[in-house]
């Protein structure tokens, strides 16, 4: 857990956060301003800063956290392929437009328009 990190809170459960999933190794959460009728968010509970700091030690985690996009998407109302789907975004630095800095993986799906992407 790194200090002053608002998703390491919530992964601790310190704050709250509406669930999607939860295992070992990841937590899954609606996101709490969505863009889409879908949107949720896909984290490692390791702290992670941003898409930079992976590294090939990290491939198990990564191939796990893309592996439960499928069935969360399902589950969280995303219609199927090929009519419905949804869109996997994962912004990197201020550039990427990344605002927390711990990893995570935007699920976002559902009727359009959007409000935004
Ligand atoms: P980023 O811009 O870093 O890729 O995305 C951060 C996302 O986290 C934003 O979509 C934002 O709405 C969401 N977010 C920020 N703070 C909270 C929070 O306290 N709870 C939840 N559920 N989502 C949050
Ligand atoms: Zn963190």
């Amino acid at each position: 857990m790194s200090d002053n990190c608002i998703f390491c809170k919530i992964v601790a459960g310190q704050i709250p956060s509406r669930k999607v999933h939860e295992d070992e190794h990841v937590y899954a959460f609606h996101d709490i301003a969505p863009w889409a009728p879908v949107h949720f968010l896909i984290t490692p509970k390791l702290h992670i800063a941003s898409m930079a700091q992976v590294g090939h030690e990290h491939a198990a985690l990564m191939g796990h956290m893309m592996t439960l996009v499928p069935g969360l998407a399902l589950q969280a109302g995303c219609k199927p392929y090929p009519e419905g789907g949804y869109r996997i975004v994962l912004n990197t630095g201020a550039e990427g437009g990344q605002e927390v800095h711990h990893l995570h993986m935007h699920v976002m799906g559902g009727p359009r328009p959007w409000l935004k992407g």
